[in-house]
């Protein structure tokens, strides 16, 4: 008789996942986007921190006086004690910033989109970009509607899904704002169209983008010009704003069913005081501070043009996710160990996080990365991918951008791996 640990654990070593994270050091006197790996000073590309405010002194301050204030932890869920009026006033200042009437804060955005499973009913109908986060397909396996999974971005692939479901079924289509291996938009405009053809609701996760695009930082409906496109929006307080927990943002009635609906908004201990005050004060800085935006942008395009200079393939990217794609799973684990060596620290991505033939080297740009930075990661990608024969040894003819770049002009605007180190 077959032993469960056994017949998983041999299941798991035969696709050769074993990783283990590495522990990072931060000296209290060193920036944030300068970190140390075994005793060596890095350039921090691999983090999520686009605009740069997990360090800044205005939100750091913020969740030390609310730790003081409201204790390490609220210790109860938010429907027995666990709701403090710092999560009220984070969910009025959410809603307000996305022009939604209502929000609700949660413990982790991962538990943001989980809580979306209430809305799937039986007899409705879900439909899923492939490539969306694993927290937005887990929330469509724990729901009771059937399932359409649909090509990443392929929007005729979901015309025809659209089509071919029952008319008069409940619909709702799921995608990420910005997708978070390649660093691709999601094509909003189409979507929303076809959401209002077929009598589908539109829900978009904006960890990536919510923050960080569109001229009021609202994400991808304000880099679109769509403000009203997206009916409920999900999303993380861990990336743009530097801090950690999640949110739901739509119409008053859909966030209070999920508010009394949603497991993993009602069984679990609510934010961390120290999070919703840090996640408060970087919401400020969002709203009234527009440059980051543009920095954190300009620093990811000079990285892109830079590594498309020298021949490698960065995908769709047009944002702070930048791909380096290698295909193959043991070049990106090779590349990844070079630009290491060299002072980088940046984030190897295979499946099934991607593709198995997409494998790649992910970098995290923000805001506060220097020209100096951008430069040393550009030589690591030189050095390593010449050696490896990645690209060639003279530098190519400098790439185009590719149609829909975002750029500050005209709008400013998972990691399956962390910093991992294969075991074998
Ligand atoms: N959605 C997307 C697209 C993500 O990339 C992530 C985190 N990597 C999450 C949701 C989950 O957010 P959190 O880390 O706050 O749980």
């Amino acid at each position: 008789m077959a032993d469960i640990f056994d017949k998983q654990l041999t299941a798991v070593m035969e696709h050769g996942v074993r990783m283990r994270p590495k522990p990072i050091y931060n000296a209290l006197e060193v920036r944030d986007g300068e970190v140390f790996l075994d005793g060596q000073p890095m350039v921090m590309a691999a983090r999520n921190d686009y605009l740069g405010l997990a360090h800044d002194p205005r939100v750091v301050r913020a969740a030390a006086e609310a730790a003081h204030r409201w204790g390490a932890s609220s210790s109860a869920s938010r429907l027995i004690g666990g709701s403090l009026t710092l999560h009220e006033e984070l969910e009025a200042r959410l809603a307000a910033f996305l022009g939604c009437e209502a929000a609700i804060v949660t413990t982790t955005g991962f538990e943001a989109n989980l809580a979306l499973a209430p809305l799937l009913g039986r007899g409705d109908v879900v439909f899923s970009d492939k490539a969306n986060h694993a927290s937005l397909i887990e929330a469509v396996r724990l729901g009771f509607a059937d399932r359409r999974w649909y090509r990443h971005s392929d929007t005729a692939d979901l015309e025809r899904k659209l089509a071919a479901a029952d008319p008069d079924a409940a619909k709702v289509i799921f995608t990420d704002g910005l997708f978070s291996m390649e660093g691709d938009l999601c094509r909003l405009p189409e979507l929303a169209s076809l959401a209002r053809r077929h009598g589908a609701r539109l829900v978009v996760d904006g960890a990536h983008d919510i923050g960080l695009l569109g001229p009021r930082g609202r994400g991808v409906g304000d880099h679109f010009g769509l403000p009203d496109a997206i009916d409920l929006h999900t999303g993380t307080l861990s990336k743009g704003f530097g801090s950690i927990g999640g949110f739901l943002a739509g119409p008053r009635e859909v966030i209070h069913y999920l508010r009394h609906t949603s497991r993993s908004v009602i069984f679990t201990t609510s934010m961390p005081p120290a999070s919703a005050a840090a996640a408060l004060a970087a919401l400020t800085v969002v709203e009234t501070e527009p440059e980051r935006r543009t920095r954190a942008l300009e620093v990811a395009r000079r990285v892109r043009d830079g590594l498309r200079g020298l021949g490698f393939d960065t995908g769709d990217s047009v944002t702070p996710i930048v791909p380096v794609i290698t295909g193959r799973t043991d070049m990106a684990t090779a590349l990844w160990r070079e630009v290491l060596a060299a002072g980088v620290l940046a984030s190897p991505v295979s499946a099934p996080a991607v593709p198995e033939e997409r494998s790649l080297v992910r970098l995290s740009l923000q805001a506060t990365h220097t020209d100096e930075e951008i430069a040393r990661i550009l030589a690591a990608f030189a050095a390593g991918g010449r050696k490896l024969g990645l690209i060639p040894d003279a530098p190519a003819v400098p790439a185009a951008r590719p149609a829909g770049s975002v750029t500050a002009a005209p709008g400013q605007q998972t990691s399956a791996c962390a910093v991992m180190d294969r075991v074998s």
